[in-house]
């Protein structure tokens, strides 16, 4: 039966083969890979997938696409909103350190979904995601670029990020509205010695007011920390690097402790 493509879940399938091939390509899956696909839809990224892996996990929240999905052999199949998967356990169900995770995201929850999975980011191998372009421009922005924002601070301290190839409208059923973009995500390794609550904490102050100098924004919330150390505060939060963030960040984690 056909299925009609639900908005509310952001359903915009793949039909370009070549599209669906070069997103396979750059995913790279090997056999046995312990591979997790987010929102596999009609299956245009999860068949291609299956075919270089092998047994593969995927979530799927739309439960008529999911009972599709449960009568393939070779996909072990959780009928759930990703947002609530927790993937540090599925990791050690799976009996795997780490989790390859991939997917044609859902464009109106993505920015959730990337932050779910940054507390699980230990259990992450590498991330290949499907996202509207102009997010992906924000997460990749250096300091100083107009789309270099709160998450593009918070996803750089933990991954190292390329967009890898761009994907027009016309590649899907029905075409959304945006260009979109694939980015490949692979964890970097957490300074030892940052409180993530922190940095998160302050990089949201610094950003709650983008056009003030930070002695208006975050000046106050240093001085409510007793931070008392060097900090150039007649710059404005875009003009702050993500090591510098991170580097105020493990100063106020050093005093905290
Ligand atoms: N992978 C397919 C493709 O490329 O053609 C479908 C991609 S479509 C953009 C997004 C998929 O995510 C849909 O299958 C949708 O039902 C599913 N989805 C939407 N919200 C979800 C959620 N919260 N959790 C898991 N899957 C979700």
């Amino acid at each position: 039966m056909k299925h009609i493509p639900r908005k509310r879940f952001g359903q915009n399938f793949l039909t370009d083969q070549g599209i669906i091939e070069s997103i396979v390509d750059a995913i790279d899956p090997k056999p046995g890979q312990p591979l997790v696909e987010i929102g596999p839809g009609l299956m245009a990224l999860t068949q291609p997938l299956v075919e270089r892996a092998g047994q593969i996990t995927v979530i799927e929240l739309d439960r008529d696409l999911a009972a599709r999905l449960r009568t393939k052999p070779q996909l072990n199949v959780i009928e759930s909103d990703v947002l609530k998967v927790n993937f540090t356990a599925l990791a050690q169900d799976l009996g795997v350190p780490k989790l390859r995770v991939a997917g044609n995201l859902p464009y109106n929850i993505s920015s959730p979904i990337l932050f779910h999975l940054l507390e699980h980011v230990n259990v992450v191998q590498d991330q290949h995601f499907m996202l509207q372009k102009e997010v992906i421009d924000r997460m990749v922005a250096d300091a100083g670029n107009s789309d270099y924002g709160r998450l593009s601070v918070m996803l750089q301290w933990r991954y190292a990020m390329e967009n890898v190839l761009f994907v027009p409208p016309e590649s899907f059923d029905p075409p959304p509205k945006v260009n979109s973009a694939v980015v490949r995500m692979v964890p970097r390794a957490q300074p030892a010695d940052l409180n993530p609550q922190l940095l998160e904490e302050l990089v949201r102050v610094a950003f709650s007011q983008r056009r003030k100098i930070l002695r208006n924004t975050l000046g106050k919330w240093l001085e409510e920390k007793g931070f008392s150390g060097e900090f150039d505060l007649q710059r404005r939060a875009e003009e702050v690097s993500v090591a510098e963030y991170e580097a105020l960040a493990a100063q106020l984690s050093a005093m905290k402790s």
